[in-house]
């Protein structure tokens, strides 16, 4: 398996000169974009990498599986399903345009800013600290690494820069969507995508996501009810608009993030963690993608 890995990095390198650092948050941009690494951990905990797979970095959208499931944990499905939607557009089928006069639950899903946001208060806590610190903890124990932190400069450079979010946050509380304080459910966010992981800490979490909620240590974390929830909306939505490409080439749940990380949930049988952080047109990882296209027909990964 690690010829494997290193073949398949060896013929995706290339790839990396396709894609752009990220931009809009300034931090991301002081990367090395060649830098490439994998990690694979199969059901029986064997572990694989290749290339830069120690390299830490800032696990951005990546980690809004886990906020999902940490407002799953916490509050239940009907709660969760009360505030964000699972679909992928949240267009009817005859829509042609962005015209809508309201936001709506249903206009959002988890894997989405809007709905990532909104999904942070729902986080049990008395405050966004408190809130912060259980989603670290919870990330900590699905990597089993107690050493994940936050990336300061990553985290004060968004928070400065991140008028976007603002404006999506601020649209959530003018419809209705979050009642607590903007600024304080922003500072959660951010700090939640300025969680540091290496390509293994993403294989380890993803391990986890395949194998239903069970630990390596037999430990159930989650039911399996909230895996399938999870893994479901990752197939639709995890690629943002790339989704459709990835489900056909490569076929299974997967999230990507800015920092140019892709985790990759192939169930039952293995967790996938890939870094390179040049990034194509819809922000997922150039080099990153085709690693994983390889690599699941190589092994015939596609759960369709
Ligand atoms: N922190 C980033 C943002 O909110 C995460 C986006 C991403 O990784 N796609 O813009």
């Amino acid at each position: 398996m690690n010829q494997l890995l290193e073949n398949i990095l060896e013929n995706c390198r290339k790839y990396t000169k396709d894609g752009k650092l990220a931009s809009y948050i300034p931090e991301l941009q002081k990367t090395d974009p060649e830098k490439l690494g994998i990690c694979v951990v199969t059901d029986e905990n064997a572990l694989y990498t290749a290339g830069d797979s120690d390299i830490r970095f800032t696990m951005q959208s990546a980690i809004k599986p886990i906020i999902l499931l940490l407002a799953l944990m916490d509050r239940g499905e009907e709660e969760v399903r009360k505030l964000v939607g699972v679909e992928s557009t949240g267009k009817p089928f005859d829509a042609f345009n962005y015209s809508d006069q309201a936001l709506k639950r249903e206009h959002i899903n988890p894997m989405i800013n809007a709905g990532a946001i909104a999904l942070c208060t729902l986080i049990d806590g008395e405050t966004y600290d408190e809130k912060f610190d259980r989603l670290l903890k919870l990330v900590q124990k699905l990597a089993n690494n107690p050493k994940m932190e936050i990336d300061e400069n990553v985290y004060q450079s968004e928070k400065r820069t991140g008028s976007k979010n603002r404006a999506l946050a601020y649209m959530l509380q003018a419809y209705g969507l979050i009642h607590d304080q903007v600024e304080q459910v922003l500072d959660c966010y951010f700090k939640a995508c300025s969680v540091l992981a290496s390509s293994v800490d993403l294989a380890k979490i993803a391990l986890v996501f395949a194998k239903k909620g069970k630990l390596s240590s037999g430990e159930q974390v989650f039911s399996k009810e909230y895996a399938k929830y999870i893994n479901a909306v990752l197939m639709t939505c995890g690629m943002y608009d790339g989704s459709g490409e990835f489900a056909l080439n490569v076929g299974v749940p997967a999230k990507s993030g800015v920092g140019g990380g892709i985790m990759a949930i192939v169930p039952n049988r293995m967790g996938i963690g890939i870094y390179s952080p040049a990034l194509d047109s819809k922000g997922n990882s150039c080099a990153g993608i085709k690693s994983l296209e390889l690599l699941s027909k190589e092994l015939d990964l596609s759960i369709f």
